[in-house]
């Protein structure tokens, strides 16, 4: 695996590739790497010939300054474990070579409802710093395929329609929540979890399975959708201490607009964001027939 820090050495080698005819899968990230992220290098291994992994916190998407600094750093765990996995180009920029002309010329974009609703309405500017750093790691990797967590759905869902509206020659790939094995979804900040905070955590996912079976036997009246979203809603806080949750909306898949009724024919997805503590944790299933 070669380490990269600069844009000039990574589009020199993948240019080299493209021109041997190899395929450019690229995966973006900001370290601290578990599974999921892993899952997302494997299927990335398993697709092109070519892994780039990219490690950069992008300031511009943390809208708490704490978060950005408490955010963990466990850089040289990170290579080996990319290195172990078959990354074959690790571009590890600094702030400067990803932003030359500083940070605050981010383009406006309009995603419509898709980056006002849930954690645009928690988290403002988020998902603008976002689409400013994944245009300028697209532009710079030029991957034929993009992988990405579906943990993370709203954030999909708008780098899917920021390569439609840049018209981007990429197409993205969604790879399956990884979960701890009692079921909370991995992420980088449950480190910063508690042991018995992460223990109880677990009723994060369990609450979403609950909305999905509870849904297939009666969810097909505007009270009954309330009372399942309430029900879940006290089930996390009750069983997590000290948890609040910000959100829990039951939305088309597509437009991620809240649904009042449930019909099987209807794409939709669960998605919560939870409080525990300073952190916030995000998870979502989508609503079909294996939990049924
Ligand atoms: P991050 O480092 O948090 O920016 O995440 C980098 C990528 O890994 C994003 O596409 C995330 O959606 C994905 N990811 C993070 N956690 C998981 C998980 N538990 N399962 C699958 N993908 C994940």
């Amino acid at each position: 695996m070669e380490i990269l820090k600069t844009v000039s050495t990574v589009q020199q080698l993948v240019t080299a590739a493209k021109s041997k005819g190899q395929t450019v899968g690229f995966v973006p990230t900001m370290g601290a790497l578990h599974q999921g992220h892993l899952s997302l290098v494997e299927a990335c291994r398993n697709r092109c010939d070519l892994v780039v992994c990219s490690i950069f916190v992008n300031p511009t998407q943390f809208n708490e300054a704490t978060d950005f600094d408490k955010y963990p750093r466990t850089i040289t765990a990170d290579t080996q474990l990319l290195a172990e996995q078959g990354c074959d180009l690790l571009f590890l920029p600094s702030v400067n070579e990803i932003y030359p002309s500083g940070v605050d010329n981010a383009k406006h974009y309009d995603f419509g409802l898709l980056d006002k609703t849930m954690e645009g309405a928690y988290r403002p500017g988020h998902f603008a710093g976002v689409a400013q750093v994944v245009k300028r790691l697209l532009d710079i990797v030029l991957p034929d395929q993009l992988f990405m967590g579906l943990k993370d759905y709203q954030q999909f869902k708008i780098v899917g329609k920021l390569i439609d509206i840049e018209q981007m020659p990429v197409s993205i790939v969604g790879c399956p929540i990884i979960r701890e094995p009692h079921g909370l979804a991995m992420s980088s900040r449950n480190v910063r979890l508690s042991t018995s905070e992460r223990q109880q955590a677990a009723a994060i996912n369990q609450a979403l399975i609950k909305v999905c079976k509870n849904l297939h036997v009666e969810g097909n009246s505007v009270p009954i959708l309330n009372v399942i979203k309430q029900n879940a809603i006290k089930y996390i806080e009750h069983n997590i201490e000290g948890a609040k949750v910000e959100y829990l909306s039951i939305v088309h898949a597509d437009t991620l607009a809240g649904l009042e009724v449930w019909q099987p024919e209807i794409p939709t997805m669960v998605l919560t964001a939870v409080r525990v503590g300073e952190i916030r944790l995000l998870d979502n299933r989508r609503i079909d027939s294996s939990c049924a």
